[in-house]
């Protein structure tokens, strides 16, 4: 049997920062990762396309994050070090984009886990791999655990198994079951930060093209829920970008019943139909396929003479085109539909809404049913949008269950 003061569940950006955090604060603690990849961090590896946008300068703000546990974001953010100095102290520079977006120096995802991991090596973090979790038990101050690589004691856990966004990266959902033992429950689980599957005849010939766009997802009866500015990508069956994934990720459990492109959202009504008739003027004669390849992509504009319902051939020249014709275009321009029917699978998505939500835990990040058990990270009841709010809240809210499970530990007599 294996004894550790700090049992970790989970070698992601929340356990990784944990261990750090937990040997720093405490370096006589023995602190355990169990981790049942080949390797710890293998997420991080694909974070912000290989980048890893590892923060954003405006965190903890509340309207980036949706789910019961975003109450406790000031607490934490208060008794937490900021993402830039917490990797500086590591040696890991940051630079910050525009807007507010925080990515490592090097511009590469694996400096970060090479950050954390090397870091927990020197502090002498026992990091076991290749390691299945087959089941919990609390006997009075201590955790029994079974595994894979034999029974573990551990006077405290902090369980950081992430969410079921991304399972092929490993964080699969595989110790949910196993933490009902204590009495916990999830909330319900919908995939995040994902594309939103659409049907719509024009999406035939969108299929590859990218445009900027004001995206608003709406309700049946036409309430705009929320509105993203971005680039939206056209796929044959959905729409992606960051725009529309983080729609998704406000929309919470419930798809909106349709978004609605704005493509020229700078320009009122009547400005886009004079715009309308200057370019019928300076392009009259003209393929019609032609016509709004001032405005947009091509394939984008041809889409949308068909959306709006005019069906001449593409060759046909542009003064076949009506006053009605220009009207309807003027109103597709503002607002191009597009059903919503779903949203990507968790192969697809980078978060989880949904998790263990509020009321249990109490305001150290501790079980209330299991005193002890501490979780950080995706398994709560919280997600972000893009930008570098996940890991935000995985870096903080790791750091912050340490230190509540080292103050335990104090409490109960430990060194
Ligand atoms: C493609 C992609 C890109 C992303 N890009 C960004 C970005 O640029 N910026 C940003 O802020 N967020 C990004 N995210 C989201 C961010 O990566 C996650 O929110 C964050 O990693 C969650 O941290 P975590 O520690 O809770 O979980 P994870 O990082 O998922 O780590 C959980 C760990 O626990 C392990 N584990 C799970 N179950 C068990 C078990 N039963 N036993 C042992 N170990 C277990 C897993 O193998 C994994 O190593 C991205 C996500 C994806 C999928």
């Amino acid at each position: 049997m294996k004894t550790t003061d700090i049992l970790i569940f989970g070698g992601g950006a929340s356990g990784l920062a944990a261990a750090v955090t937990a040997k720093r604060i405490a370096p006589n603690y023995h602190v355990t990762i169990l981790e049942h990849g080949k390797r710890v961090g293998k997420k991080l590896l694909a974070t912000g396309n290989g980048r890893c946008n590892l923060g954003n300068v405006h965190f903890p703000c509340k309207d980036a994050y949706s789910g019961t546990v975003v109450a406790l974001l000031p607490e934490i953010d208060a008794r937490t070090e900021d993402t830039k100095n917490f990797f500086r102290s590591m040696g890991l520079l940051c630079r910050q984009d525009a807007e507010g977006r925080l990515y490592p120096r090097s511009n590469q995802a694996s400096t970060v886990l090479d950050a954390l991991r090397l870091s927990c090596c020197s502090y002498g973090v026992d990091i076991i791999c290749d390691c299945e979790i087959q089941s919990l038990k609390k006997s009075k101050d201590t955790f029994l655990i079974e595994t894979s690589l034999g029974t573990f004691l551990a006077y405290t856990v902090i369980c950081t198994p992430g969410g079921v966004a991304a399972p092929q990266t490993g964080s699969d959902g595989s110790l949910f079951s196993l933490l009902k033992v204590f009495g916990h429950s999830f909330t319900k689980m919908t995939p995040a930060l994902v594309g939103m599957e659409a049907e719509s005849k024009e999406l035939k010939i969108l299929k590859g093209v990218r445009i900027a766009a004001a995206v608003s997802a709406c309700s049946s009866n036409g309430t705009q829920l929320f509105t993203e500015r971005g680039e939206v990508q056209f796929n044959e069956h959905s729409l992606s970008g960051i725009c529309v994934m983080n729609l998704s990720a406000k929309c919470n459990h419930q798809n909106p019943a349709y978004l609605s492109l704005n493509l020229l959202p700078e320009y009122t009504a009547e400005q886009i139909s004079a715009l309308l008739w200057e370019l019928y003027a300076a392009r009259t004669d003209w393929k019609l396929e032609d016509f709004l390849t001032a405005l947009f992509p091509k394939k984008a504009g041809f889409a949308l003479l068909r959306y709006a319902g005019i069906h001449l051939p593409q060759d046909a020249p542009v003064h076949q085109l009506t006053p009605m014709d220009i009207e309807k275009l003027t109103r597709c321009c503002q607002n191009w539909r597009f059903t919503v029917t779903g949203r990507g699978d968790w192969k697809e998505a980078q978060v989880t809404c949904g998790g263990i939500p509020l009321c249990e835990i109490d305001t150290s990040l501790q079980s209330v049913y299991a005193k002890g058990l501490f979780f950080a990270g995706e398994i709560l009841d919280i997600h972000g949008i893009c930008g570098g709010y996940n890991l935000d809240w995985a870096w903080h809210s790791g750091q912050y269950a340490v230190n509540h499970t080292v103050k335990y530990l104090k409490e109960r007599g430990g060194n």
